[in-house]
């Protein structure tokens, strides 16, 4: 299947997926570029899509010399020493985990940036991100940092094929993300939720995911 064909399947089922949830929210399609080469991202931003993802800072920049026009999501974790290179060159981070973390990017920003406070929600140990418990003080303490925008919740579903446990997992996501919305704090507006990969995100689009973050089932051949 070529990336015209995926596209056209994803975008049914998201538009599906909508319907089922009985909800009016748009959902973004972030293209999870990682595992491409720049003419395959060039093909994927030529199909329409302007949200690419990358985890690792070299392939970003990478691209980033090659492509235009885009907004660029980074879904990797971020070394704290590698803040200065990088967050001036992205639009949305959603991986936000940590205090020192937050503290470099408040230094080395030159303008707010979007955030995702990563949450493990499944507790898995291989798994980065804040337990859910400890998510809002989190953001409590940061909420003196004007270069941050904490836009929402990000996380990943365990490694599982029980879909009721993945179901709950973002169900329990949109929650948190509610309760911290209903706080109005200042720099977390906490509106949006970045949930469901290739193989979760029409569930995660039924239980509120705002940004999917899709890879595998956009680039696979088979
Ligand atoms: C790789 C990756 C994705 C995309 O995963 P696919 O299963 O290939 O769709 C999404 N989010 C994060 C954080 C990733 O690292």
């Amino acid at each position: 299947m070529s990336i015209k064909e995926n596209h056209k399947r994803i975008k049914d089922n998201i538009e599906n997926a909508i319907r089922r949830s009985n909800r009016e929210n748009d959902v973004t399609l972030i293209a999870v570029t990682k595992q491409v080469d720049v003419d395959t991202a060039q093909e994927i931003k030529n199909e329409g899509i302007i949200h690419l993802g990358e985890n690792r800072f070299e392939s970003l920049f990478n691209k980033q010399d090659e492509i235009q026009g885009v907004n660029w999501h980074f879904i990797g974790s971020l070394q704290t020493r590698k803040v200065k290179e990088v967050i001036n060159r992205i639009d949305y981070l959603h991986s936000l985990d940590r205090l020192s973390l937050a503290e470099e990017i408040q230094k080395r920003a030159e303008n707010p940036i979007k955030c995702f406070v990563q949450v493990n929600v499944s507790g898995e140990e291989s798994k980065h991100g804040l337990n859910p418990d400890a998510v809002i003080g989190f953001i409590r303490s940061i909420s003196e940092l004007d270069k941050i925008q904490v836009i929402g919740l990000m996380t990943m579903a365990p490694f599982t094929e029980d879909e009721q446990i993945i179901r709950a997992s973002f169900n329990g996501l949109k929650k948190l993300q509610q309760e911290i919305k209903n706080l109005h704090i200042l720099n977390a507006p906490c509106t949006e939720l970045s949930m469901g990969m290739s193989n979760d995100y029409e569930i995660a689009i039924e239980e509120g995911a705002t940004f999917i973050r899709i890879g595998t089932s956009l680039v696979q051949k088979g």
